[in-house]
């Protein structure tokens, strides 16, 4: 057997490498999804309640190991208040997709429309073995997200979260090693892309959270095997503001979206319009709140803004600043990766002056940055909105909602906020689909994000006699 590869990891409040991360070694992997796939009938068998049972008892754990997971969680991303949002969210998913599943599951027969004596029934057969790979953004939530209804569908799941935040892995294994149902129904595997390849090669449907790089080789891998890939991928949500709108719920709702875990959200605001009468009084407005939010640097619990998680992600936001500023973009504040011990911290920033031509308009940037645009009428806000390759979310803010709506109504998005942004993150029934390259496969919210993991099978039956062959006998046709 080969030895398990060991990878660096990144610290990113201090840059020292303070961790090492064992891959799941490919054999190992076999075996993982040979054993849960040996388990699945046994945990379909336990019907929705039963397993709803079981993810309670998990739920359970993990608020009682709460402390060791939030510790590794706080490490990995170098932020305090969203990893405790993260680790005390999951419970709560857990419990809420265990009360709506068994509504969403119930079958009703009912006579077919066209042929009443034949009664229609459904089963719903879950996928034996679904695979999860998530990015290192929200590492816990984003690695739950679509394996919790899985799991409660009745499939068996094996998660992949990213090699640059896997700290967490082990609490989280040890959260529910002693619940023997969850045990051999779940693996949470580590290692980096050519473990998420191998996991890719060993499922029979994938869930693919992160860039339109990698998705578009998940989704070429999943083709070729002939297997569903769902893929919830990069953005540049723009935001339109309009002449009617409140600046200071536009304002306050932009920042935030904008600069909410350091502008590392796929949902993050991306690109602001502003109508051109209140242009200047906007920025105005978002500069002054923007330049009042801090670093939590020194101390994790003050400020607002983490580190960059992913040091990488630090060149890309100064190459897309650079080319911004040579292309004429000025900086209305921020503007500038700090370093503070070894770790890297994106200043707010603010950008006025911005155009398409500028790769801080088309590319996801990741960072805490809002470029902002005027524009002298709605045609135009809607075009340049719709002028991406990227169809993740949106947001438009108006006095009027019917105006709002009918803008909304317009945009290539899979989610459009109206007088807020981000909506869909704290509306968990709003079923959408992202356009372009954003996406692809059904909602991972609402209804439709526990269906997708059951196929639907037909069940007929004949109430009446069957046709006989007399039906297709020529010699009683007649010419139409
Ligand atoms: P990434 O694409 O680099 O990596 C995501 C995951 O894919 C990691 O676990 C990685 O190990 C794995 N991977 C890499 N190569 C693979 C391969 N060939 N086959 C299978 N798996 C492979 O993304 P990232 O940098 O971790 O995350 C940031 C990106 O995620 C951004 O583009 C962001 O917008 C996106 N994102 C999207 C959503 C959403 O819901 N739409 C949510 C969060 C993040």
């Amino acid at each position: 057997m080969m030895p398990a590869r060991i990878l660096p990891v990144r610290n990113p409040r201090t840059g020292d490498v303070d961790y090492q991360l064992h891959c799941t070694a490919p054999e190992a992997l076999r075996d993982i999804a040979a054993s849960l796939r040996q388990s699945q009938p046994r945990w379909s068998a336990l019907g929705v309640h039963g397993r709803s049972e079981v993810l309670d008892q998990w739920a359970t754990q993990l608020i009682a190991l709460k402390r060791p997971l939030l510790d590794a969680l706080v490490t990995d991303t170098g932020r305090y208040r969203l990893s405790l949002a993260e680790v005390e969210g999951l419970p709560h998913k857990i419990r809420r997709w265990a009360k709506v599943a068994p509504e969403i599951l119930r079958t009703r027969s009912h006579p077919a429309a066209m042929s009443p004596q034949v009664t229609l029934d459904r089963q719903y057969v879950p996928y034996t073995l679904a695979g999860f790979i998530s990015p290192w953004n929200f590492p816990l939530s984003l690695s739950f997200i679509d394996a919790l209804p899985a799991l409660i569908a009745g499939c068996c799941a094996i998660v992949k979260p990213s090699e640059v935040t896997p700290r967490f892995i082990e609490p989280l294994r040890e959260s529910f090693a002693n619940i023997p149902e969850l045990a051999d129904a779940l693996a949470v595997v580590a290692g980096d892309g050519a473990t998420g390849n191998a996991l890719v090669n060993l499922v029979d449907m994938v869930c693919f959270t992160g860039s339109v790089p990698t998705g578009r080789k998940v989704a070429e891998t999943a083709a070729a095997r002939f297997i569903p890939a769902f893929l919830e991928l990069g953005g540049k949500d723009p935001a339109i503001v309009l002449q009617s709108a409140s600046l200071s719920v536009a304002t306050d709702a932009i920042l935030r979206q904008g600069m909410v875990n350091a502008g590392q959200v796929c949902l993050s605001l991306e690109r602001v319009y502003v109508a051109e009468a209140i242009h200047d009084q906007f920025v105005q407005l978002l500069v002054s709140k923007a330049s009042a939010l801090e670093i939590n640097h020194p101390d994790i619990h003050k400020g607002h803004i983490g580190p960059l998680i992913f040091q990488k992600q630090a060149d890309i936001i100064r190459d897309h600043l650079a080319d911004a500023l040579e292309r004429g973009a000025t900086i209305a504040c921020g503007g500038s990766i700090i370093r503070r011990d070894g770790g890297l911290w994106c200043e707010p920033t603010v950008l006025t002056n911005a155009t398409h031509e500028m790769r801080i308009m088309r590319e996801e940037t990741f960072g805490p940055i809002l470029p902002v645009m005027s524009f002298s009428s709605t045609e135009e806000a809607i075009r340049l909105a719709n002028d991406s390759d990227f169809g993740l979310s949106a947001a438009v803010f108006s006095g009027d909602i019917a105006e709002a709506r009918a803008v909304a109504e317009r945009l290539e998005a899979g989610g459009v906020s109206i007088n807020d942004a981000g909506l869909q993150s704290v509306t968990t029934e709003a079923e959408k689909q992202s356009f372009k390259f954003s996406g692809l496969g059904g909602s991972r919210m609402g209804n439709e994000g526990l269906l997708r993991f059951l196929r639907r099978k037909a069940l007929m039956i004949q109430t009446g006699t069957p046709r006989s062959m007399d039906a297709f006998d020529e010699a009683d046709s007649s010419i139409a």
